[in-house]
Parts: C-alpha cells; sequence; structure tokens
C-alpha cells in the first residue's frame, strides 16, 4: 500500500504503521473537514508533531497515559521510570522533550506531570468516567477520545458552556461509538486557535453546548471564532482519530518481515 498516496494531509506515522491522525476512522463529512481545518490552522501544533519520537520517548509518552488513566491523576515521574525500566532522570529529560512536542504539560517546580493530553490533573469541567477512575480531559474532543485511547468505554460528565446545564455521553463499542446523549440536542465547538499550547489556547474552547441555539448566542458574544460546530457523532470522530492511534500498537512491517524469516528458517 503506497501510504503516501493514501495519505490526508498533515498526518504523522507515530510508529512503524500507526499514524496520527487516524483518517480511516474519519466517515462523517463534518470531522473531516474539521481535521482539515485543524491541519491548516494549527501550523505550529502539526510541526510539533511532525517531529517524530524515539523509541524510549515513546514508551515514556505511552506508559504514562497507561498509568495516568490505572491511578486517577498523573503519574509521578518516578512512578513512570519504574514502570516503563528507565532511569529516573533519563525519564526526567523526556519529559521535557514530550513536553517541547506539546504532547505533555509539566509543573516548572518539579518537572512532574500535569497535563498528557487527553487528560490532566486541572479542574476543566470535562469529566472521563473510565472504569472506576474519573478522570478530567482537557476538552470536549479529548474527553470523547479518551475511550477509543484506552480501547473502553467511557462516560463523558460536562456542562454547557452557556447555561452550565449537565451533560452526559456515553460510548459504546470501546468507545468507538457513541451510545446515549443527554440532552440529545448537545452539540460541540471545535476551536482552531493554537498558540503553542493547545491547553491554554483551543483546548479551553473546544466546548459542549446544551443546543444549537446557545452555541450561536455564544459565538455571536464572542465576536466570531475560527472552528467548526460538530454534532455529538462528528465530535467524537475527530476524537477517536486524534487518540485512538496514541496507545495502539506498531504494525512493523519490518518486524512482520523478520517475524516471517524467522519462521521460514525455523
Ligand atoms: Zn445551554
Amino acid at each position: 500500500m503506497n501510504e503516501v498516496a493514501n495519505a490526508e494531509p498533515a498526518d504523522v506515522e507515530i510508529r512503524p504503521g500507526v499514524r496520527r491522525p487516524d483518517w480511516s476512522v474519519v466517515t462523517l463529512p463534518a470531522a473531516g473537514e474539521a481535521l482539515r481545518a485543524r491541519s491548516s490552522s494549527r501550523s505550529g501544533l502539526i510541526d510539533c508533531w511532525l517531529v517524530a519520537l524515539n523509541p524510549a520517548e515513546d514508551l515514556v509518552w505511552r506508559r504514562a497515559l497507561v498509568l495516568f488513566a490505572d491511578l486517577g491523576r498523573a503519574p509521578r515521574t518516578a512512578e513512570i521510570a519504574a514502570d516503563a525500566r528507565l532511569g529516573e532522570e533519563s525519564v526526567g529529560h523526556i519529559l521535557k522533550t514530550l513536553q517541547h512536542h506539546d504532547l505533555v504539560g509539566l509543573f516548572e517546580g518539579d518537572g512532574r506531570i500535569v497535563t498528557a493530553y487527553p487528560f490532566t490533573d486541572r479542574t476543566t469541567g470535562h469529566i472521563v468516567n473510565l472504569g472506576a477512575r474519573r478522570l478530567n480531559a482537557l476538552c470536549a474532543i479529548d474527553a470523547l477520545g479518551a475511550g477509543a485511547m484506552h480501547q473502553r468505554d467511557a462516560v463523558v460528565e460536562s456542562r454547557c458552556r452557556v447555561c452550565a446545564g449537565p451533560i452526559r455521553i456515553a460510548t459504546a463499542d470501546l468507545g468507538r461509538a457513541v451510545s446515549t446523549i443527554s440532552p440529545p440536542e448537545t452539540v460541540v465547538w471545535y476551536d482552531t486557535s493554537y498558540d503553542g499550547s493547545a491547553a491554554s489556547s483551543c483546548c479551553t474552547r473546544i466546548a459542549f453546548f446544551c443546543s444549537d441555539g446557545h452555541l450561536n448566542g455564544w459565538l455571536r458574544a464572542s465576536g466570531g471564532r475560527s472552528g467548526r460546530r460538530l454534532s455529538v457523532e462528528e465530535a467524537l470522530q475527530v476524537g477517536r482519530a486524534l487518540f485512538a492511534p496514541v496507545l495502539a500498537e506498531a504494525t512493523a512491517p519490518r518486524e512482520e518481515k523478520s517475524e516471517r524469516r524467522r519462521i521460514a528458517q525455523v
């Protein structure tokens, strides 16, 4: 398969055979348009992501996210080091590299993780229930993508940005589909502004609204924003395309070849 010919704009091979965003899950036109709008207007973020991580960096990134969900909070540097079987100092350096790529956010004082997209220790108003854990997600899209990333169903709890009415979304099919939406008229605003840190720019404005009426009123009051209105199903596809690849195992052609060679030799 020719990956270059089939690739949508601005995806990155984050490990052998795993591309982010995963365009294969994007079937709804508005979800594809939102991701493309993001690629064109968030060039800073895409530039960060275009740097491929080395295997140790990739390991620390993935283990940090697995531990985040297991512990229900940001893992300490020493916990990641023990889990990944790496030195604590080395993990500290790697976390700084991951922060440079805007994949994690660190506490300035001691360098520990505060944010590892889609999760953060900060209170954001977007809760993801994964198993017994209640986690804060950075934004509506991150909250909707977290289940697919961990290959389990999630319940997202948030509030309308305008009236603070409760919003609850449950997923099905291991986070890959929407099961229930309350209220059913809920929509998502997908903001595409970016200033070097998603957590401090677009994430703060990627939110749920209980209705189109409240979204439109908010857009009018904020004097025009760059972004897209998405249904919950469309927003889940964007979240899934962005976050499902993050913990996906490599499907390395080279490893398959060597495996085949080993079998042939036997
Ligand atoms: Zn509302």
